[in-house]
């Protein structure tokens, strides 16, 4: 049985679908044909073109962004019993990669209308045992990383941004739309989960100004190991490695980057279609759920990794959610809370995050694609506004 037979397609609009073709499977033939798998030459080029297309410094590729958080945290100097600040509202694996360190999430709330870290919160978060900001830019939407940044100098606290979905986003930067990533925080984590914007199947890129903490990046990714087995097989001279710290297998493979080199390519088209999209379903839904749908401030331009509406009150999630479904539409309940799952009952709730579960409990995610044509969306409209009665 084939694969896709086993996954089967319905009839239904899907919630995202990635966006690959034969340029993407011809890519893939080029590491296997020349026998360097994993990490390697087409590593090192995505790496680089990543760089580019960020205006990053650095740029270190990894396994996943859940692995790529771990690295920038340990960087940053995030250990055992120290706090780091982060949202709840969002995949559980950003607390996640806080406790890979020994160190303890604390949550701040979300500002209702964007779905991002609220910055007037974090200061009175901040204790004598804090060592981080972890920042996500949720849903592709950037975080106000001014206002961020602003409070972590005050304190001296290093800002990581979790870029997992934020690939090709914008933010208005000293008069300039900058790409997320390059990175205006400390150091930027993105994913190639095929959830999110672009897809190796599963990956992680790291980017930084910091030319040691990269240094460290690729020593932590390939085992702590001293010479790289790439350096080592171009070597005519006989090379022993060593291992001085403490290293993890967190490295993407060749056959991965091949496909992320063809993705990146795809990209500025990927975003072009997902905005305009965005933009027509904003248009499309203005006059039902006005203050339901999510806002874009003016600094930023979202990826619209995911596009999330506020449900009418009065109208229950799941309920939406299933008619939805019955009429073929695929969908989403809003970002997880991590605060509210069993992994997380030891971490003890200071904090008041009702913002965060409101928009876990009365939000929907609708489908968007690249490949979502304009009658795709408006069954989707139509099919919300019918269950929702607008
Ligand atoms: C998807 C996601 C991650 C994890 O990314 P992986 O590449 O799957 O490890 C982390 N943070 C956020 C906000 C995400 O959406």
């Amino acid at each position: 049985m084939k694969p896709s037979e086993k996954i089967g397609l319905r009839p239904l609009i899907p919630l995202a679908k990635p966006w690959m073709d034969e340029a993407e499977a011809r890519a893939a033939e080029r590491p296997i044909r020349s026998g360097w798998v994993t990490q390697g030459p087409e590593v090192e080029c995505f790496e680089r073109e990543f760089a580019a297309f960020t205006g990053a410094r650095h740029a270190c590729a990894v396994s996943s962004c859940t692995t790529a958080l771990h690295l920038s945290l340990l960087a940053a100097g995030v250990g055992a019993g120290d706090q780091v600040i982060t949202v709840s509202h969002s995949f559980i694996a950003t607390a996640n990669s806080i406790r890979y360190c020994g160190a303890i999430p604390v949550f701040v709330d979300i500002a209702p209308n964007t779905f991002n870290i609220n910055p007037d919160l974090i200061r009175e978060a901040i204790t004598d045992r804090t060592r981080a900001i972890l920042c996500v830019h949720q849903m592709g939407m950037p975080c106000d990383l001014k206002s961020i940044l602003a409070i972590a100098r005050s304190h001296s606290l290093p800002v990581i941004e979790d870029a997992a979905c934020a690939v090709g986003s914008e933010i208005l930067w000293n008069g300039e739309w900058e790409k997320i990533g390059k990175p205006h925080a400390d150091i930027a984590c993105f994913s190639f989960h095929p959830r999110k914007v672009i897809t190796t199947g599963d990956g992680g890129m790291i980017t930084t100004s910091n030319p040691d903490w990269d240094q460290k990046f690729r020593l932590w990714r390939q085992h702590g190991m001293s010479v790289s087995d790439t350096k080592r097989h171009y070597s005519d001279k006989v090379v022993f490695e060593a291992y001085t710290e403490l290293g993890y297998n967190y490295r993407l493979t060749d056959i991965q980057a091949a496909v992320g080199r063809e993705q990146l390519k795809r990209l500025p088209e990927i975003i072009r279609r997902r905005r305009f999209l965005a933009g027509r379903y904003l248009k499309l839904l203005e006059t039902s759920v006005e203050s339901g749908l999510p806002m874009e401030p003016s600094w930023a331009r979202s990826n619209w990794q995911s596009f999330c509406v506020r449900l009418p009150s009065g109208v229950d999630q799941q309920t939406v959610m299933q008619s939805m479904l019955d009429e073929g539409v695929a969908t989403r309940r809003g970002i997880m809370c991590i605060h509210r799952e069993a992994a997380y009952s030891s971490f003890i709730k200071e904090q008041k995050l009702g913002e965060s579960e409101g928009a876990q409990d009365r939000t929907i995610v609708l489908p968007l694609y690249p490949q979502m044509t304009g009658s795709d969306q408006d069954r989707v409209v139509e099919s919300l506004r019918k269950v929702c009665r607008l």
